[in-house]
């Protein structure tokens, strides 16, 4: 496989990708190959994995020659590496992700633990190889020893790359184990039910798991949890306030935050969790018009930047709703505002906040810059691997 000086300044760079339009030559090159990659001067630059279908047209796997035949072996071995990363890193959950991608070497790969159950999600032509499969599932069955695995299918994903249809659900089950599509998990302490039918992403925000202690930390008061989902920061702020509402626009989302709710009431005092079915827009808008006063409030949108034709937009969102929020926090309160949009920046991103803050004439004092939490790592070469923001400031 050549790639282009294109293609090849961007793997010097330390990237891991090269895109179709910078490949010079793929001839005879079978979907889902493992390739050796060369510029134009017949300079290896090390294995990767191809797609035939996909923009991405190679992900590498190492600067070194990996023969075809030792690429599930080698999958394997960052499986398992993977796992092991995140003994060390991994506190106070029985959730968090097991296989990040590009970020653990395995791209087109994300497995999640999810207390007993594993959810997997194949991205590329090559992770969904029978061969590599098998490897994948032994190791983790090895490893974890979890009850169930199911995979999360996103048909889309699979139509891009070119691969058969497939239905999503239950793919192993341990001997003599009932296969199970929901159970419990613990996370800071605090239990959530994880349903593999339902839910976003793969099930619950994991990547946010160190922010909702943090935000948990500077808590107080009258709460607002704006894009709340199934509860992640609502549950944990109403172990430290007074009253505590959480807002989506997903029915659906607001049952299980409910029931995620009732899962901890014993924490809560007999307090209970407010939810809110409403654009968070309109609510905001209407919140801040009618005077209302928070001593916290949380903002953690869907990523408003799909691509980076959109930035703009993004930002004029993000501006909208954290002057509203802005306005509405009392002296002395705590404002957490986070964004998942890889193509805002932090910078961009404080800019905006800054923007917001001269407009709504308030002092922010920042407490904490946080990121996502460290079962998502961020490879310092692979931009794309580090996407979400999480700032907490003290608002005077
Ligand atoms: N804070 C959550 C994750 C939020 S994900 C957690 O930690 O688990 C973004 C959420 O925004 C989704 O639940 C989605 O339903 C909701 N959402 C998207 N657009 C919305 C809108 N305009 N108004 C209110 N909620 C919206």
């Amino acid at each position: 496989m050549i790639v282009s000086p294109r293609g090849a300044a961007r793997l010097r760079s330390g990237h891991v990708w090269v895109y179709q339009s910078d490949i010079k030559s793929a001839r005879n090159i079978a979907p889902a190959s493992t390739v050796s990659v060369y510029d134009d001067h017949a300079s290896f630059y090390g294995t990767a994995l191809y797609s035939s279908t996909s923009q991405i047209a190679i992900r590498m796997l190492g600067s070194q020659a990996i023969p075809a035949e030792r690429t599930a072996e080698v999958v394997a071995e960052r499986v398992r590496a993977a796992i092991h990363y995140r003994r060390n890193v991994v506190r106070d959950t029985n959730a968090y992700r097991v296989v990040f991608s590009e970020a653990d070497f395995l791209p087109g790969l994300i497995v999640d633990r999810y207390n007993d159950m594993l959810s997997l999600q194949v991205l590329t032509q090559a992770m969904d190889q029978a061969p590599v499969r098998e490897a994948v599932l032994r190791e983790l069955v090895q490893e974890l020893d979890p009850v169930c695995i199911v995979e999360r299918v996103e048909p889309r994903i699979r139509e891009l790359e070119q691969l058969p249809p497939l239905e999503g659900g239950v793919i192993w089950t341990r001997d003599g184990a009932q296969p199970k599509s929901s159970t419990t998990f613990t996370m800071n302490g605090l239990r959530f039910q994880y349903d593999a039918h339902g839910g976003q992403k793969t099930g619950a925000f994991l990547d946010q798991r160190e922010n909702y202690s943090a935000a948990e930390r500077y808590a107080h008061g009258r709460a607002l949890d704006v894009f709340c989902y199934q509860g992640g920061f609502a549950l944990h702020l109403a172990r430290t306030c007074e009253q505590v509402t959480g807002v989506d626009a997903s029915r659906p989302a607001l049952e299980i935050a409910n029931q995620n709710a009732a899962l901890n009431a014993g924490l809560y005092n007999g307090r209970e969790i407010e939810w809110v079915e409403a654009n968070a827009f309109d609510l905001l808008r209407d919140y801040s018009d009618g005077g209302e006063e928070y001593d916290t409030v949380v903002l953690d949108p869907p990523a408003f930047a799909k691509t980076k034709r959109t930035l703009d937009t993004a930002v004029r969102g993000y501006k909208e709703l954290n002057l509203r929020a802005l306005k509405m926090v009392k002296a002395g309160g705590v404002l957490v505002t986070c964004s998942c949009s890889y193509h805002v920046s932090e910078a961009e991103f404080l800019q905006m906040l800054t923007s917001a803050a001269v407009d709504a004439r308030r002092q922010v004092r920042i407490l904490e810059k946080r990121v996502q939490a460290q079962d998502h790592p961020v490879l310092l070469t692979v931009p794309e691997t580090s996407y979400l923001k999480c700032i907490i400031c003290q608002i005077t």
